[in-house]
């Protein structure tokens, strides 16, 4: 489309909506203002009045414009954006009525058809919906951005604070964790100090209503990804070491279950030998026989995670008891028995 030399037989053909953003800006600054060589005669009893086209007229209506062609005139905005259902005199067949010019003016200033045009044409360019959606959808991300930043700090603290608690062996909770207790438990201590050193994980703590982070639900599903990330690590060494040992060890807890300790022994690709905890699991059964049937199918299961060639564990050890390392009867042996059905 050329738009240098625009005419209002080009205007009424064209398609003003399909127009992309940046030739309907342009085509706005193109209102054709030729000057007309209307002149209308009126005659009279007395005389003849002679009526004159002025060129002046496009300066005093900014929405006027002339047809060259036809010598007549239009309303520009709504050649553009009321064809359809615009005055067909202003955007059809033009006007040419000189001596009741001013009233006709005023009409079709008044027409609601004429209102709308004149309104969307002047916002044209001036208020970008896409560049408003553009800076708002921008605005949001920055929000959503900063809030993550924000509880992913909070998080990393929390976790510090769990892994502070491992390191020295203490556990998480105490008897009672109500907040207004002296003594609340060992993990809300290095939680309580981290907050008077850090005032945005005590604005935090002081000010969240959803997530606080320090729930028992919390702690266990921080601790659970712990693992979940130590194990993956450890599963990336042990792809890459030659061969692998299993060490199984049993503990009672508070409930007096007995969970089996997992450990594997490997050498590393820079030739240093390291022992890793894999994780406890929880055998089950009572009578002898059949724990250690039980037992010997919860470190198959964890072997299972880790090794995914069977060939690669070259030997296995446990606790000194009978129960778990009687070659004929104990774990040892339905572990064996266990590993050659996963080997076959
Ligand atoms: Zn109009």
């Amino acid at each position: 489309m050329a738009l240098c030399k625009i005419s209002v037989s080009v205007l009424k053909q064209l398609h003003f909506s399909t127009l992309c953003l940046e030739q309907k800006i342009e085509l706005k600054l193109l209102r054709p203002t030729p000057l007309l060589n209307l002149i209308q005669v009126t005659k009279c009893k007395t005389r003849d009045f002679k009526r004159k086209f002025k060129s002046d007229l496009c300066e005093k209506c900014s929405w006027i414009c002339g047809c060259e062609s036809t010598n007549r005139l239009f309303c520009f905005p709504c050649l553009l954006l009321a064809k359809q259902n615009g005055d067909s005199s202003w955007v059809s067949y033009g006007v040419a009525d000189l001596s009741h010019l001013t009233q006709k003016i005023k009409k079709h200033e008044c027409s609601q058809s004429h209102l709308n045009s004149i309104l969307e044409f002047n916002l044209l360019g001036k208020v970008d919906v896409r560049q408003q959606l553009d800076i708002a959808f921008r605005s949001n991300v920055k929000r959503h951005n900063e809030k993550v930043t924000k509880n992913r700090y909070v998080l990393t603290k929390i976790i510090d604070c769990i892994l502070f608690c491992g390191a020295f062996e203490l556990a998480l909770r105490g008897h009672d964790e109500r907040e207004d207790l002296l003594n609340t438990g060992v993990f809300r201590g290095p939680i309580n100090f981290s907050a008077e050193l850090d005032s945005s994980l005590k604005d935090h703590l002081t000010s969240a209503t959803i997530f606080k982070g320090t729930s028992k639900e919390i702690q266990h599903d921080l601790l659970d990804c712990m693992l979940t990330v130590c194990q993956n690590h450890i599963k990336g060494e042990i792809s890459e070491a030659s061969f692998v040992s299993v060490i199984a060890d049993e503990t009672t807890d508070v409930i007096i279950n007995l969970p089996i300790g997992c450990r594997f022994r490997y050498v590393l690709s820079n030739g240093q030998p390291v022992e890793r905890f894999w994780g406890f699991t929880n055998p089950t059964g009572n009578d002898a026989k059949y724990l250690n049937s039980s037992i010997a199918e919860c470190i198959q299961a964890s072997l299972e995670k880790v090794v995914a060639k069977p060939e690669k564990l070259i030997s296995q050890s446990y606790d000194g008891t009978n129960v778990m390392s009687d070659q004929h009867a104990g774990v040892q042996s339905s572990f064996i028995n266990g590993v050659q059905a996963f080997i076959q």
